[in-house]
């Protein structure tokens, strides 16, 4: 990142220091502390001027050295902005004082990176990931840690799953071994590159031997093998985090095991789709999105925002926690006073997660030791909330915590600095005596110096004595020029400044003394009272840990219940069964964003009789719609949540694929067309009897014979030739297209159904009812849309009549007449009722004719040319 110190530089004592740790730490930005402030040189003074977005300077002016530097106290508040581009930063400390003949001694106390830094205050969750190739090309061994909680989660993924994880909770930082050559690498770990918030790939160096043999305790308590595959990448994590920190890593207390088959499976390109929840980057900014994780959220707290979005995006597999999720909402819907109590309380909560994983990894301040007291202060109220099982169980299983809080309430003052000794006090004098009495010392000061000032008055014969104090001779005393014939003899002259003489006595050398030394005891006592209490919290940090999630969990609950209610949701029956049936299923966010419509529900089945769905109708007509609201009420109930829906009875999914519109993806440099087929492809081979299948115009990147013929070879492989409908059961499909053609694969395969969204023609023009009906539509539409997107006459003129004729003669057979000839011939056969056509047309006042009213025009006058055609 960095160039090194330029050929030819004279080295000075420390630009050597520098130097050195500069070497150390290649790959990150050196903030070298130099008195109150640290400080970047050479091309890290370059980059960290453009990113902070402050001057860049020069030391030294004859060998102008760049330089860029930040006061020490501001330092967190650049941090965020600086691991958020994706940098690395090496804190290189003072250690020491001066002595004024050699240089004062630094040092790396800490590394701050992407995949690491656990910011003050932030709705952000970060996570750390390693990924280790196994042997078998399509396997990884992954780890994800969460930063914020200190969840540590690995196992063996199929590559696949393995990314898409990795997509959902896009880890600032991923580490995998510098020993794999990329091209031995599955080739899904190229995706790397493309995920959303392109985490810094950090190459680990070749550590493998020295991680086996680093393991063996940590291992034990975690109750893992030491030959499972996943302990590499692991490691790999807690090394990195411990060396980054330059700390133990304390507060990753478990282990939990990282198998394939515990979610569903949503892959980015469906997590896209769906809009899930918003990046991860984003989430600081924008309020409001319309994701379906923003349509849920009314979490009091980080905890529960947490758990939330882990919810929406690994929906569970495992029936009986399903039910209970779901029971826990239905245990809120039904008392709203008890939902309303809870949710005030969890307001006044604070993250104690992030808090405990300040404090174990050596960052903390006194306000998180304040978060976590604050937090246990509200745990009795939370105990004697009235709450029916299975949640009542849950705040059983809220741990006593009521020793630490004690602690924390005798030890702590009410309201607590940013930093030790920024100000006010931490520690409370009640809790330690000796602190008490050098609080005293320092206070008693002002007194007894002014009662002091009072006998020198005497003693100097002059009232115009006065105290004073700077930080190159700490306290003195002045008195004036017309004064000085009567100065004593202790007193001894230190400064002559215009006007006054300044003074020291033996007495107030002492005192001096005395300050200084009660200053120093309060700080180190602060600091070793502070220190321990820390440890004391952080002794029962697996409760604390449990405490964090348990809040999390009634948070995200509350949250569900409060949106259940105020929507009538209900409770979806999740079954081992195959079959999927929604009454009067809505869209769970357009249905709260619609503003001058009300949503119209519609149902979805799927069973024996009919396993893929074919849904055709014009444009705008709601097809889209509704194929997300089925996948989105699945991931939903599994998700534990109650759904939009009159009722519901949803067999498990254990994938939801989805390919939906024609988005370009320049980015990826992928044409429209290439991407649609890679994420078809990737639904092709990983399908299997439970997944639900969204393919929404699919083909239609190409052209119609090409994209029809596609779309159709697809949907016969889905119904009988892929896996796993060899198997037995074949996955379940829902189709949209605006492939007309396709409805007669109804006839040819069975299960096969065909649905069309319902368009009314009124004496007004065509409505769009947005209800899907069990037929084909009657024709496609594109043309009209054409028009309404402004094609010029002449082409939708000849595209009509060159429709006519496809439809009427077959493509292969038709003769295409020249569009001049044909336009005569018509003109020749205008009719009466062509006439009426021509008058109303005449009549439109195009100026004030909306788009959606100008296509309800236009199916109309179709409707009368094809009448008066025959
Ligand atoms: P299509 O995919 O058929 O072109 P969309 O699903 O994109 O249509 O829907 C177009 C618009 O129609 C939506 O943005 C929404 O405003 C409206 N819409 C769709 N479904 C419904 C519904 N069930 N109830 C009310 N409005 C709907
Ligand atoms: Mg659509």
């Amino acid at each position: 990142m960095s160039e090194s110190i330029p050929e030819g530089l004279k080295i000075t004592p420390w630009l050597a220091q520098y130097k050195e740790w500069k070497e150390k730490y290649p790959d990150a930005l050196l903030f070298f502390r130099m008195g109150d402030f640290y400080e970047c040189f050479f091309d890290d003074a370059r980059t960290a001027s453009a990113v902070m977005d402050i001057a860049l300077t020069s030391r030294d002016s004859e060998k102008n050295i760049p330089m860029a530097g930040i006061p020490h106290h501001a330092l967190s508040m650049y941090l965020g902005r600086l691991v958020k581009a994706g940098l690395r930063v090496a804190i290189c400390e003072q250690i020491g004082e001066s002595n004024g003949r050699t240089i004062v001694e630094r040092r790396v106390v800490r590394v701050v990176t992407p995949g690491t830094y656990v910011p003050e205050e932030s709705e952000n969750t970060g996570h750390l990931a390693a990924v280790l190739p196994l042997g078998k090309r399509s396997r990884l061994s992954v780890a994800l840690l969460s930063t914020e909680t200190g969840r540590l989660e690995a196992g063996t993924l199929p590559s696949a799953e393995a990314i898409a994880l990795l997509s959902a909770f896009a880890p600032g930082e991923v580490l995998y071994p510098s020993n794999v050559k990329s091209e031995n690498l599955p080739p899904s770990v190229r995706v790397f590159a493309l995920l959303p918030q392109s985490p810094e790939l950090f190459r680990l160096p070749a550590a493998a031997s020295r991680l086996k043999t680093a393991l063996s305790s940590k291992l034990e308590s975690y109750g893992v093998a030491e030959d499972d595959p996943c302990v590499g990448a692991a490691w790999a994590v807690l090394d990195y985090l411990s060396s980054t920190q330059f700390s133990a890593v304390r507060h990753v207390l478990r282990l939990i095991p990282l198998k394939s088959g515990n979610h569903m499976y949503l892959d980015e390109a469906t997590q896209r789709n769906l809009d899930l929840a918003p990046d991860v980057d984003a989430r600081d900014l924008v309020r409001g999105d319309a994701s379906l994780f923003s349509c849920l959220n009314r979490c009091r707290t980080p905890m529960g925002r947490r758990t939330l979005r882990e919810w929406i995006l690994r929906p569970l597999l495992d029936l009986p926690a399903i039910v209970k999720r779901q029971d826990y909402v239905g245990c809120l819907v039904e008392t709203p006073a008890t939902l309303d109590g809870l949710q005030d309380l969890l307001s006044a909560c604070r993250d104690v997660e992030r808090a405990l994983s300040r404090l174990s990894i050596g960052t903390g301040t006194p306000r998180d030791l304040g978060a976590i007291r604050d937090t246990l202060r509200l745990l009795p109220g939370l105990r004697t909330l009235p709450m029916t099982e299975p949640l009542a169980e849950t705040l059983r299983a809220l741990p006593d915590m009521g020793d630490l809080s004690d602690d924390l309430e005798d030890a702590l003052e009410e309201d607590l600095p940013r930093a030790l000794g920024a100000g006010c006090p931490t520690v409370r004098s009640a809790f330690d005596g000796e602190l008490a009495s050098w609080r005293e010392v320092s206070e008693s000061g002002e007194t007894w110096l002014a009662g002091y000032l009072e006998k020198e008055r005497v003693a100097a014969g002059s009232s115009r004595l006065k105290s004073g104090y700077n930080r190159v001779f700490g306290y003195y005393l002045e008195i004036g020029r017309s004064g000085l014939e009567t100065v004593p003899p202790h007193f001894e002259r230190r400064q002559t400044l215009a006007n006054t003489e300044r003074f020291v006595t033996p007495e107030l050398r002492e005192f001096q003394d005395k300050m200084v030394r009660s200053e120093g005891e309060i700080a180190r006592l602060e600091a070793e009272l502070f220190r321990q209490i820390v440890e004391r919290a952080l002794s029962i940090g697996m409760d604390l840990q449990l405490l964090g999630r348990l809040l999390g969990l009634l948070d995200c609950v509350a949250s569900l219940a409060c949106v259940a209610r105020e929507r009538g949701y209900v409770k979806p029956e999740v079954s081992e069964s195959w079959n999927l049936k929604i009454r009067g299923g809505r869209h769970p966010v357009l249905e709260t964003t619609l503003s001058d419509a009300t949503f119209v529900p519609n149902d979805v089945t799927l069973d024996e009789e009919s396993r893929v769905v074919v849904l055709t109708g014009p444009n705008m007509a709601g097809k889209s719609t509704w194929l997300r609201m089925a996948a989105l009420l699945c991931v939903m109930a599994q998700a534990g949540s109650w759904i939009p829906a009159e009722s519901a009875s949803i067999g498990l999914v254990d994938r939801v694929f989805t390919r939906i519109g024609a988005h370009d993806d320049l980015v990826r440099g992928n044409s429209t067309f290439m991407v649609e087929m890679l994420e078809t492809a990737d639904i092709l081979n990983n399908v299997t009897s439970r997944s639900l299948v969204i393919l929404d115009e699919v083909g239609r990147g190409t052209s119609t014979w090409d994209g029809m013929s596609i779309a159709w070879a697809i949907l016969e492989y889905l119904h009988h030739d892929c896996e796993a409908s060899q198997g037995g059961t074949p996955p379940r499909v829902l189709f949209a297209t605006h492939y007309h053609e396709l409805t007669c694969l109804e006839d040819r395969l069975k299960g096969v159904k065909n649905y069309s969204m319902a368009v009314s023609e009124g004496s007004g023009g065509i409505l769009f009812l947005h209800q899907v009906t069990p037929r084909p539509a009657d024709r496609s539409y594109g043309i009209e849309v054409a028009r309404l997107a402004g094609l010029p006459k002449t082409v939708l003129r000849r595209a009509f009549e060159l429709l006519e004729i496809f439809e009427r003669e077959g493509f292969e057979r038709s003769s295409i007449p020249d569009p001049l000839t044909r336009l005569h011939e018509q003109l020749t056969l205008f009719s009466p009722e062509a006439d009426a056509i021509i008058e109303e047309l005449a009549g439109l006042d195009l100026d004030n004719l909306t788009p959606m009213r100008a296509l309800e025009v236009l199916y109309k006058l179709k409707v009368k040319c094809l009448k008066a055609r025959h």
